[in-house]
């Protein structure tokens, strides 16, 4: 098979042409993402509720659903500068021992020392939060990617950083806890007795090795409590996706500079942050009726809030303290099973992607993770990176759709998110290499055991 010379291996955009003002995409939706409730009085949020647990102009970012362009910080856009743009690359290789006719690029955030694209909305937030005059931030972490990004973030406008690791993770995890602990993070393993929530959990489940919803239940508990100190988090929220538009922006960009329009574009979804911020300005001009995609959002078979969940009001978090928002949701109480996915094991999912996903604006898969390392392997040794679980469910798919175009003869083209790097997935890649991986799948049953508590609004 020839190989194009015109389009390069890696699109690298100029500094110069790095976007200035991130896009919020719910300015463009003629019928809004469903507002945050407040959770007790089933209102819709206003700023006074939010600005106990978050700093104040990232509330008004997740509230503001008009102003379409907002504009970068300068001091964020400086430390952007430092890992930005990231590249677009053309997987020529992967094309040609897949044998297909379609064009495939991806867009790598993992060029990074937290490996993964979060540091796009640790490094706003951190800068906001010192704007604000806090002392510190407060964030529970999973799988470790959030709390490595955010203790970056912290350090280079000197914040405190106080992270709550889910326990199994901070137990199997150390070199993670290592590096967040190197940049001035505190760790505390989740459920703790440092928290009224953590005291009441760990007397409840002696011996618990701890959950998402716990460890931000600490973590708000916290910061609502500790003067100087604000909640921060990850995903989902609509300022999460706010700032990660510059995935798209620039995936945007660099495509149009060849004049290349994308038929499919995909993204893994966890709480949807990265997908959002890549389909963003694409979306808005399927939106506004100028273009028209295929976006597919590719979640695990473990933890499939869009393709088996329900869209209703929830809560964020198994503390009942958060916001209610409407989403798709397995219901905040729902534990999947132990997947290595760990940034996709999320209940929920942004309200901006659940509305547009309701509105069929765009599609959702789920995949079983066996499947997923196959292709994770495949484009390690083929493309030569070595992806993160989470960011191997989108080389899945895109593998599967450029497969059917093989089939088809059609060469179409297809962009997809790859979110991260694997270095601190071994133990999952070598339960795979050993072949000791199962795919868990929840029961109809479980599933609706856990919607019969969603809250009745
Ligand atoms: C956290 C994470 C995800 C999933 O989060 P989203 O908010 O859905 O983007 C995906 N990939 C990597 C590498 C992550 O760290």
């Amino acid at each position: 098979m020839s190989i194009e010379k015109t389009i390069p291996y890696k699109i690298y955009l100029r500094e110069a042409d790095m976007p200035k003002q991130w896009y919020n995409l719910r300015a463009d939706m003629q019928k809004k993402p469903a507002p945050l409730l407040n959770p007790q009085t089933h209102a819709p949020a206003t700023l006074d509720d939010l600005t106990p647990v978050f700093c104040r102009e990232l509330a008004e970012q997740e509230l503001n659903t008009t102003d379409a362009y907002i504009d970068i910080p300068e001091d964020v856009r400086k430390f952007y500068m430092m890992y930005r743009p990231s590249p677009l690359v053309r997987a020529y290789c992967l094309e040609q021992a897949l044998g297909t006719p379609a064009h495939i690029y991806y867009k790598f955030e993992g060029n990074n020392t937290s490996g993964s694209h979060k540091l796009n909305s640790a490094i706003a937030q951190a800068y906001y939060a010192k704007k604000e005059g806090l002392k510190g931030v407060t964030t529970e972490t999973g799988a470790g990617q959030w709390g490595t990004a955010l203790s970056m973030a912290c350090s280079y406008f000197g914040l405190d950083c106080q992270v709550y690791m889910v326990k199994c993770s901070y137990e199997q995890k150390p070199f993670r806890r290592e590096v967040m602990r190197t940049y001035g993070a505190s760790v505390t393993p989740s459920p703790s007795n440092t928290t009224e929530v953590g005291r009441r959990i760990l007397e409840a489940h002696p011996g618990t090795t701890g959950s998402l919803g716990c460890a931000i239940s600490e973590a708000v508990e916290v910061a609502v409590k500790k003067d100087g100190y604000r909640y921060v988090l990850g995903s989902v929220l609509n300022q999460v996706l706010l700032h990660q538009s510059i995935i798209g922006l620039e995936t945007k960009t660099a495509l149009d500079q060849y004049g290349i329009k994308p038929d499919i574009i995909i993204g893994c979804a966890g709480g949807g942050s990265n997908l959002g911020g890549l389909i963003a300005p694409f979306m808005g001009e399927k939106l506004r009726g100028e273009a028209d995609y295929r976006f597919i959002a590719v979640e695990p078979a473990s933890c499939p809030s869009l393709t088996r969940g329900k869209y209703a009001y929830d809560f964020c978090d198994t503390g009942m303290v958060c916001p209610l928002a409407k989403m798709y949701t397995l219901g905040c109480d729902f534990i999947p099973s132990a997947n290595h996915a760990g940034g996709l094991r999320y209940h929920g999912m942004s309200s901006t992607l659940s509305e547009l996903y309701d509105q069929g604006l765009m599609e959702a898969t789920s995949v079983e993770q066996t499947h997923v390392f196959e292709a994770a392997t495949q484009f390690a040794r083929i493309e030569g990176i070595l992806p993160a679980p989470e960011s191997s469910h989108a080389i899945r798919v895109a593998i599967d759709e450029a497969l059917k175009c093989k089939e088809t003869g059609e060469a179409k083209t297809i962009v997809f998110g790859l979110t991260g790097t694997g270095y601190f997935d071994m133990v999952a890649y070598e339960k795979y290499n050993n072949g000791e991986m199962s795919d868990y799948i929840p029961t109809d049953a479980e599933l609706e055991a856990s919607f019969a508590k969603l809250p009745k609004i």
